[in-house]
């Protein structure tokens, strides 16, 4: 077992200590040489809190303007979340929106929170949602809700899914889930299940709010974690859309990565320094090991905390890949394109007629040719009849109810 960063946890105090050392090393700000540092960023750029802010506010803009994307007046959905990237996020937009110059935002948000958190209780669930409510409040938004498990349960039924207060909740959601996403599966089949139906959920919502454009408050570490894990899940033709800046498989809206930039310690430090208290809530104990995504996530997390500049040489590979768009075929299931077809069968085609052949039972009554039939007919059923489907998507299709 890899042990890198696994001892970071036997020695907590000697974390701590590179940082103190380095704030005393640097006496005075890398930027304005004036003003006293206060924090230190990947173990080397020193900043005074003025400094630090316009700089993390420049950042957000800059990304965010590169692609040009955005024009005036679009309307552009934020998927709202628990913890310091979505309230940075909130208030960047705010502040950005606020300003009398130039360079005012020029867009209109809509703020949605997706109830979810189906680990705890009614009243805790409830208490949550009456938090997120006045945070998006306290920033001048409009607050608005949906309920994951219903959308699962029903995607088709825009009208009745959204909220803009408290919707009455139920403790069957997450029964609701487990009709849609069978219990049996893996945790890392349902974790990559649950992805999907959540982008598919901001897709509609994009839709039902029109707009053409959603925000997700993705930060470095985890763009980074989902782009290894989808490579190891068989998803490494869609991940350039799935972890590049912006995610454009549907043609009328793109999802946008607006913090994929960012790591933590630079957005609680934002927080912190604008006295901003982001929403919590009791977290399930996680296991590491229990899935693919949960690993790759505490793979980069380690890798961040030894190795800074590694967490950006992966999303850097990540900007080098680009999507096959020569096949017109999608995925009826993530909507990603399909690979082009061709006489030849693909690696994952052969390899399972091969398992086929070897594990069939065989009927040495009948002829040779009718054998042979019988396992071309399996394997027809088995693969061409998910052809429709991705390679990633056909190892899940089986466990997941979802039209
Ligand atoms: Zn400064
Ligand atoms: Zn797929």
């Amino acid at each position: 077992m890899c042990s890198i960063g696994d001892d970071i946890y036997d020695h907590e105090e000697e974390k701590t200590i590179p940082v103190t050392k380095s704030l005393k090393l640097f006496d005075l700000c890398n930027k304005c040489r004036s003003e006293k540092p206060r924090l230190v960023l990947r173990t080397k750029d020193a900043y005074c809190n003025n400094c630090f802010l316009s700089s993390t506010v420049h950042k957000f803009k800059a990304y965010l303007g590169k692609s040009h994307l955005i024009q005036k007046n679009d309307r552009v959905l934020v998927w709202h979340q628990i913890g310091h990237p979505s309230t940075s996020l909130l208030h960047f937009l705010r502040s950005g929106l606020d300003l009398s110059s130039s360079k005012k935002l020029q867009f209109v948000p809509i703020i949605l929170f997706i109830d979810d958190q189906y680990h705890l209780n009614l009243n805790e669930r409830l208490n949550l949602l009456q938090k997120a409510k006045q945070e998006i409040l306290s920033f001048g938004f409009q607050f608005n809700t949906v309920s994951f498990a219903d959308y699962a349960t029903n995607p088709k039924n825009l009208n009745k899914l959204f909220f803009i207060d408290i919707p009455q909740i139920s403790e069957l959601d997450k029964q609701k889930l487990e009709d849609v996403i069978n219990k049996k599966t893996s945790k890392t089949h349902a974790n990559d299940i649950k992805v999907l139906i959540r982008r598919q959920l901001l897709t509609d919502a994009a839709k039902y709010y029109q707009c053409k454009f959603v925000f997700t408050p993705e930060i470095s570490v985890e763009v980074a974690s989902s782009l290894l894990s989808n490579m190891s899940l068989g998803r490494g033709p869609h991940v350039a859309i799935d972890a590049g800046f912006c995610d454009d498989r549907d043609v009328d809206v793109k999802i946008i990565r607006p913090l994929r930039q960012f790591d933590m310690k630079e957005l609680a430090f934002y927080n912190k320094i604008n006295n901003l208290e982001p929403l919590s809530v009791r977290q399930k104990s996680l296991n590491p090991y229990s899935s693919v995504q949960d690993l790759m996530k505490k793979f980069v997390t380690d890798l961040q905390i030894n190795y800074p500049a590694t967490v950006n040489t992966i999303l850097r590979i990540g900007d080098k890949l680009s999507v096959d768009r020569d096949c017109e075929r999608f995925c009826s299931l993530c909507k990603g394109q399909l690979s082009v077809i061709n006489d030849q069968l693909t690696s994952h085609q052969s390899t399972t007629f091969s398992h086929l052949v070897s594990t069939e039972k065989h009927d040495y009554t009948i002829s040779r040719q009718d054998r042979y039939q019988n396992i071309f007919n399996v394997f027809d059923e088995r693969v061409v009849d998910k052809e429709n489907l991705c390679y990633a998507c056909s190892n899940i299709s089986d466990n997941v109810k979802f039209n």
